[in-house]
């Protein structure tokens, strides 16, 4: 699954050039620095293997989505539509920009239902993030099509799918902004980091001066002079995740084919078996190939599998039970629990509504999931471990199908 399985002599010497100059600081210190601009050629990169225009490096995936809320300029009184099976980064990101998470179902893409979320939307709604989990696309197309028609601003948390596409356009390049995550288990990592990319020149500027106390980063004047349009926050990138980011970016195409290798076998080890569904990728859609998804007929039979899989050393994930990215199980936020003692942004004035949450509210999102199992691909995954997946993978199949 992710790259720090090959953090090695590379990421060492990028590192290594950052040192040897001793900035850490993107901006400034021209005379210091030797030419070295680490995060600004990570983001020149990163934009380039993406096809976007332009890319905004932060301190993390969940700071990426809450700077993307603030360039669209999203706040209290707003609602955003999101799914309730995702990271829960989506929905505290939507709270910090003091909007309101809706959440609306899956279908058996493991992503936004187009349906349920036309379904969602009220006069509040200003923006949907669909989420591709497991590195896998959304319907983007269809979601799409449906917020423009009622204009509604499309961001794609893309924290699990970098590389992923549909018809040759990665994701991330869709909505009107594309956020990514390389916290330490996603597919390219510096150890925390984030990164927000879009074609549109006004958003990324807004990001850019939202991600450094409102700085205008206006190229004739210093630090000290910039110039300022609004309030904004620190989400900076130092030098030294760019540098790993650079490293890491430049191992991603070997990442997404090895991991390509790794899967093949499970899945047709899978998909041969009556009984056992595969998880739906859209049409024209190309996984990232981080996990393998399926479904079984029943939600016992799931978890059964689940367990035998994973009593024999396997990992093996069966998400209706998982604390952090399933809506149901965030007792925190069904109990509505904030750091602020008050209603915001749930209720009140600003937004003159009432938001309540519940384990029932998203009963199709629940009857797929219960019957999902899902088996992380790792890099390190070899012809050996591979076999022995098979094999007990057969072996799990036969005895609970
Ligand atoms: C990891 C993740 C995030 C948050 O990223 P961090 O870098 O950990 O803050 C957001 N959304 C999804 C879907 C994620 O998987």
């Amino acid at each position: 699954m992710p790259g720090y399985e090959w953090i090695g002599e590379t990421e060492k010497e990028h590192i290594n050039d950052v040192l040897e100059t001793g900035i850490l600081f993107r901006y400034e210190f021209p005379n210091e620095r030797k030419g070295i601009y680490k995060v600004k050629e990570f983001e020149d990169k990163f934009a380039q293997f993406t096809g976007a225009v332009y890319a905004q490096a932060v301190t993390s995936g969940s700071a990426a989505l809450k700077v993307a809320l603030s360039a669209l300029g999203i706040g209290p009184g707003d609602e955003v539509i999101t799914q309730g099976f995702t990271f829960i980064a989506t929905f505290e990101a939507i709270i910090e920009a003091g909007a309101v998470p809706v959440p609306a179902e899956i279908d058996q893409t493991l992503n936004l239902d187009p349906i349920d979320l036309e379904k969602k939307i009220t006069p509040r709604t200003k923006a949907v993030i669909p989420v591709h989990m497991l590195g896998s696309p959304a319907r983007i197309q269809e979601i799409l099509d449906i917020s423009r028609k009622h204009n509604l601003k499309v961001i794609e948390d893309t924290a699990q799918a970098l590389g992923a596409g549909v018809g040759g356009k990665r994701l991330g390049t869709w909505g009107d902004m594309g956020t990514f995550s390389f916290d330490f288990y996603k597919t390219i990592t510096t150890g925390e980091g984030g990164m927000v990319i879009t074609n549109d020149r006004e958003l990324y500027q807004r990001a850019s001066e939202y991600a450094d106390h409102g700085h205008e980063h206006n190229p004739n004047v210093g630090r000290a002079l910039d110039g300022r349009s609004f309030l904004g926050f620190n989400y900076r990138m130092n030098e030294l995740q760019g540098a790993v980011g650079l490293a890491q970016l430049s191992k991603l195409e070997d990442i997404i084919q090895r991991q390509q290798q790794n899967q093949e076998l499970i899945r047709e080890t899978l998909e041969s078996r009556d009984g056992i569904v595969m998880r739906e990728i859209p049409e024209k859609g190309k996984d990232s190939y981080t996990h393998v998804c399926f479904f079984l007929p029943t939600a016992e039979k799931a978890q059964a599998f689940q367990q035998h899989i994973a009593s024999k050393g396997i990992a093996a994930i069966y998400f209706k039970n998982n604390l952090w990215h399933l809506i149901h199980n965030w007792e925190h936020l069904l109990e509505r629990k904030t750091a602020w003692p008050g209603p915001h942004p749930f209720g009140g004035a600003l937004y003159g509504s009432e938001m309540t949450y519940s384990k029932e509210m998203l009963p199709q999102t629940m009857a797929i999931l219960e019957k999902t199992v899902v088996l992380p691909i790792f890099l390190q995954m070899d012809e050996d471990h591979l076999r022995r997946m098979v094999v007990e993978l057969q072996a799990a199949a036969e005895e609970i199908l």
